[in-house]
């Protein structure tokens, strides 16, 4: 059955939001987002609601998002910060199963493992970072989709909606 909820697209923070390159290099002081992230995140908000799914210390999670001055576009209930992020995985799918998700993220086993709990997840594979630097192709495993910054997402989506509106 066909959802009338917005979309939601959950990002991860590290890496994929954050620069947290810089913020190691600085000794943890630097607080900074990728250059496109904020015009990325206003313009998908006017049509998709956006979500937090992250790993790591909850308040030091948190103050990335606030420092930086984007905690504003994310709904509260829609913020997952977890120790172990595998864990919540099976939680979050079966609460938002009939709703269109989006997922932005640099860890590419975490799509993986996503798209195997169900498969109309669109995965964007942020490839940018140490661990997607450093990443092997996971055998039997294509991201949706793969961009070096978040700019891709949004023509991605709007043609997305497109091809939705012209089906009806
Ligand atoms: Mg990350």
């Amino acid at each position: 059955m066909q959802s009338l909820n917005k979309p939601i697209i959950f990002f991860d923070i590290d890496y994929t939001l954050f620069d947290t390159a810089l913020f190691k290099k600085t000794n943890f002081t630097k607080y900074s987002l990728y250059e496109e992230v904020p015009s990325v995140l206003a313009n998908l908000s006017k049509n998709l609601e956006l979500g937090i799914f992250s790993q790591g210390d909850k308040d030091l999670q948190n103050s990335k998002l606030k420092v930086t001055k984007i905690d504003h576009f994310f709904q509260k209930e829609h913020i997952y910060i977890e120790s172990e992020k595998e864990e919540k995985i099976k939680t979050i799918i079966e609460k938002y199963k009939n709703i269109q998700l989006y997922i932005a993220e640099d860890k590419l086993f975490i799509l993986s493992l996503m798209k195997k709990e169900n498969p109309d997840i669109f995965t964007i594979w942020i490839k940018r970072g140490v661990y997607a630097q450093n990443q092997k192709p996971i055998p039997d495993f294509m991201p949706d989709a793969v961009m070096y910054n978040l700019s891709g997402i949004i023509p991605l989506i709007d043609k997305k909606h497109g091809l939705t509106l012209h089906s009806y």
